[in-house]
C-alpha cells in the first residue's frame, strides 16, 4: 500500500497487538511504522524523512540498500537458501576467507553465529575450554549483549536484573581519563593506573582460575572511550604472562566503523579471539561470529568443539556478508569513515563543545562519536544521573525529541549522544546531521549550571 498515515497507524496498531519488544515495559512504548530506508536515511508513512546517526543499532555501516548486498541476497536465495552447518558450501567459505584476511594476525580460522552475543559466547567457551580454568574478566562500562555469558559479563545496568553469581564473571575498570576511576590527570597515568589495577584485579582472583579477559576494543555503547596509547598492548602482555586468553569483542567497533577494517589496527594488538557482527554484513541478515588463533584453533584440531548452531554459517548471510565486503573495498567505504571523522565531524563537534555548554567532552574516531553531556563543565555532573529514567532522564529524552522533529534520528544512552552513521555517509549529508544536532543541543544547554 502507498505511504500514507492511516497505512502507517494499521502498522503500528499490528505491532502493539503480537510484537514484543526489547528491552521496554510493553506498555509504555512507541515504535515508529518505518516504510523504507535508503543509504543514509530512513523514512515513515507520514513523509517524514530521519538522517540516521545511529545506523539503527550501531550496524548499518554500509547504509540501508545497498544495491550490490541486497543482489547478493537475491542471487542466494535463488540458489540455495539454507543448508546445515556440517556441509561445505562455496559463499560460507568465501565469507570466511574475507573475513580471515581482514582480522589481525594469525585470526585465520572464523566460527559462524547469527549476532553478536553468541559470538561472545562462543568465545567464552573455546577460552574456558582452551585454558581448563573457569572466570572471565571483563571492563564495567561496556556492553557485550543479551545472552546468559554475555549479559554477565556487560558492565552496565542491562547486566543487573540477569546478574547470577555462578557465571563466573569478574569486573574491572578500564581507563576513561574524563571519568577517571583512577584520579589521573593525563592520559600516560590512566594508562599505568589501568593496568595495574588489572594486575591486581587477577592477582586477588587467582590468575590460574582466569580463562580469559574480554575486552571491546573501543568500548561503544558505554560511551566510545578510545583507550590510551599502551593500554590494549600492556593487556596483551599481561595475559601472556598469565596464560590468560584475549578476547577482543569488535561487534560494535569491527568492520569499518573506526575507519580501519577492525578497531585493534590502531593498536598494533592482535587478540587470541576476536568477536565481530553488526558491520560484517550491516544486519542484512543477521550474522556474527567469532575469528581464532592458530593455538586455539589446534585445541580443537583432533578434540571435538562442543558448540554449534543450526544457522551457523547461513548461506544468506554469508552472502550478504561476502558482497558487503566486497563493496567495502571497492568503494572505499573504511577510508571514508576515516576521513569523514577527521575532516568532518570531528573537527565539528569540538566546534559544538566549544559554543555548548552542555557538551562536557567529545570522543572518538571514523564513524564513531560521542558526546558526554554534562550540567556543569567545571565539575563534569552528567546531564541525567548514571542508568536515569522517567522524569530523571527529561533532559536526554527532550534533546531526543528536538533531534526528531528537526528530521535526524540520534543514538542516545544515559548522558549521551553517540554520532554513528553509516561509513558511506557523504561530507554534504554529515554536515546537514551535525547542523541539526547542534540546533538540538540548546534543549541541553538550558538544563545546564
Ligand atoms: N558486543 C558488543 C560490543 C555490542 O555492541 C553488541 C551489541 O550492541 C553485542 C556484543 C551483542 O550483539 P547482538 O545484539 O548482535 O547479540
Amino acid at each position: 500500500p502507498a505511504p500514507s498515515a492511516a497505512t502507517g497507524a494499521a502498522v503500528k496498531a499490528a505491532d502493539r497487538a503480537h510484537v514484543f519488544h526489547s528491552w521496554s515495559a510493553q506498555g509504555l512504548i512507541d515504535p515508529l511504522p518505518v516504510a523504507g530506508a535508503e543509504g543514509s536515511y530512513f523514512w515513515d508513512y507520514d513523509g517524514n524523512r530521519y538522517l540516521d546517526f545511529s545506523s539503527q543499532l550501531v550496524n548499518t555501516n554500509i547504509g540501508h540498500q545497498h544495491p550490490k548486498v541486497v543482489a547478493a541476497v537475491q542471487e542466494q536465495a535463488a540458489k540455495l537458501c539454507t543448508i546445515a552447518p556440517g556441509f561445505a558450501v562455496d559463499v560460507r567459505s568465501e565469507a570466511a576467507r574475507l573475513i580471515a584476511e581482514r582480522t589481525p594476525g594469525d585470526l585465520d580460522k572464523i566460527f559462524f553465529t547469527n549476532g553478536g552475543a553468541e559470538a561472545v559466547e562462543n568465545a567464552v567457551r573455546m577460552a574456558r575450554l582452551h585454558t581448563g580454568r573457569p572466570k572471565v574478566l571483563s571492563a564495567y562500562r561496556s556492553y557485550h549483549g543479551a545472552t546468559a555469558a554475555a549479559i554477565n559479563l556487560t558492565g552496565d545496568p542491562r547486566r543487573w536484573p540477569s546478574d547470577t553469581a555462578s557465571a563466573g564473571v569478574v569486573h574491572f575498570w578500564g581507563p576513561f581519563l574524563y571519568r577517571s576511576p583512577f584520579h589521573a590527570e593525563n592520559e600516560a597515568q590512566e594508562c599505568e593506573r589501568a593496568l595495574a589495577h588489572l594486575e591486581q584485579t587477577i592477582a586477588f582472583e587467582g590468575p590460574q582460575s582466569i580463562a580469559a579477559i574480554v575486552l571491546e576494543t573501543i568500548p561503544g555503547t558505554a560511551g566510545i572511550m578510545v583507550p590510551p596509547p599502551g593500554y590494549l598492548a600492556g593487556v596483551r602482555e599481561i595475559c601472556d604472562r598469565h596464560g590468560i586468553v584475549f578476547v577482543l569483542d569488535e561487534v560494535m567497533a569491527g568492520f569499518g566503523r573506526t575507519g580501519h577494517w577492525f578497531a585493534a589496527d590502531h593498536f598494533g594488538v592482535t587478540p587470541d579471539l576476536l568477536t565481530f557482527a553488526k558491520g560484517v554484513n550491516s544486519g542484512y541478515v543477521p550474522l556474527g561470529g567469532v575469528a581464532i588463533s592458530a593455538e586455539i584453533a589446534a585445541t580443537f584440531e583432533t578434540r571435538p568443539y562442543p558448540g554449534g548452531l543450526t544457522y551457523s554459517g547461513h548461506p544468506l548471510a554469508c552472502a550478504s556478508a561476502v558482497a558487503t565486503i566486497h563493496a567495502m573495498a571497492e568503494e572505499r567505504i573504511v577510508e571514508n569513515a576515516a576521513e569523514i571523522g577527521e575532516t568532518v565531524i570531528g573537527p565539528a563537534l569540538r566546534a559544538m563543545a566549544e559554543r555548548h555548554p552542555s557538551v562536557g567532552e567529545v570522543r572518538g574516531l571514523g564513524a564513531f562519536w560521542a558526546l558526554d553531556l554534562v550540567r556543569d563543565k567545571e565539575t563534569r555532573e552528567p546531564l541525567v544521573p548514571y542508568n536515569a529514567s522517567g522524569a530523571d532522564n527529561a533532559p536526554m529524552a527532550e534533546f531526543a525529541a528536538a533531534c526528531k522533529r528537526g528530521g535526524l534520528w540520534p543514538f542516545v544512552n544515559m548522558n549521551r549522544t553517540h554520532v554513528v552513521p553509516a561509513c558511506t555517509i557523504t561530507a554534504a549529508e554529515a554536515e546537514k546531521g551535525l547542523a541539526l544536532l547542534d540546533t538540538a543541543l540548546d534543549t541541553a544547554d538550558a538544563h545546564t549550571a
